[in-house]
């Protein structure tokens, strides 16, 4: 061995000391990807876009005893608080953009709120939505639909259901909420009363086609005018259970397990059980709202209960 060689071994290995400490250095970047997945839904593009997620307290949520819904979770490898996705869906079925929910704002705090930044991250301008549909009114689904008291989506028309319309935007039922309950109502007002006042929301009255490919569906035990969204193009489906289900952890496995959000738990479990075996029968793709970003998937039976079988990764084509 050469001086030389000794010097340059010296130095490689002084550039590699560096190297590390660099290295170990650099902060941790403690973000996420943008939170956008996109696939194809026949001649249809699906575009789910994630608004963050709010840490939910499932034991106490959900109506049977702690330990039972403990011991669910964790063969899921999970534990109350599980933090919990807040989904919305955008379909382009070509020749409409259509936004189905619209995620927090500023409603459930600084978790969620990022369906904006995902939404221009994903490649649309707000102005682009022509159509908006709303599962129901609560603040996860709708707060996104103005900042500042305006509308967000200029251009958009939104549509919900009429009753749930009339239970949320009723100045009367506000006055009469108690606690915490008056956010609900507040949360609604603020993020449709510009909507109505510019004559561009319109109650979703009956079961009915909306574009063509998208249907809408009541099911109000979420709440009262609660609406399942149905999107078909070219023989393939998707049902967009909107919050027909919060803790999927659990309610796969079990779906007569209730949650304290719910107006009526029994017509809820009752809807939830037969979107479920509808689901597992029929084959097609399933998005939810508390769904585990991507939030799509299938369902599989199990036994007295389901599975449920997330999409597999995929380019959109
Ligand atoms: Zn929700």
């Amino acid at each position: 061995m050469t001086i030389t060689t000794l010097t340059r071994s010296a130095a490689v290995l002084a550039v590699a000391a560096a190297c590390s400490m660099a290295q170990a250095a650099a902060p941790m970047a403690k973000f996420q990807a943008p939170g956008f997945y996109r696939t194809t839904l026949g001649d249809f593009e699906v575009t789910v876009l994630n608004d963050g997620s709010i840490d939910l307290p499932v034991d106490q949520l959900l109506k049977q005893p702690p330990a039972k819904t403990n011991a669910a979770l964790a063969k899921s490898f999970l534990k109350s608080p599980v933090e919990t996705s807040v989904n919305a869906f955008l379909i382009n079925t070509g020749s409409k953009l259509v936004l189905i929910d619209a995620g927090a704002a500023s409603l459930f705090g600084p978790t969620a709120g990022k369906l904006l930044a995902n939404f221009k991250a994903s490649g649309y301008k707000p102005e682009q939505v022509d159509e908006i549909y709303i599962s129901h009114m609560h603040g996860d689904h709708v707060g996104g639909l103005t900042a500042n008291e305006q509308r967000v989506f200029p251009n958009a028309v939104v549509r919900a259901g009429k009753l749930d319309a009339d239970y949320y935007l009723n100045p009367g039922n506000l006055d009469k909420a108690t606690g915490e309950e008056k956010q609900d109502f507040q949360g609604a007002m603020m993020s449709l009363n510009p909507y109505v006042k510019a004559g561009k929301f319109q109650p979703i009255i009956a079961n009915s086609e909306l574009v063509p490919g998208i249907k809408s569906y009541f099911n109000g035990g979420h709440t009262p005018g609660h609406i399942t969204y149905v999107i078909e193009s070219a023989g393939q489906k998707l049902v967009l259970l909107g919050d027909l289900l919060h803790v999927q952890a659990v309610q796969f496995e079990n779906p007569g397990v209730g949650v304290n959000f719910d107006s009526d738990s029994k017509v809820a479990i009752a809807e939830r059980k037969e979107a479920f075996a509808a689901a597992a029968k029929g084959g097609y793709l399933i998005g939810a709202s508390h769904l585990s970003f991507p939030a799509l998937g299938h369902v599989r039976a199990d036994g007295k209960g389901y599975d449920f079988v997330p999409v597999n990764y995929a380019l959109p084509r």
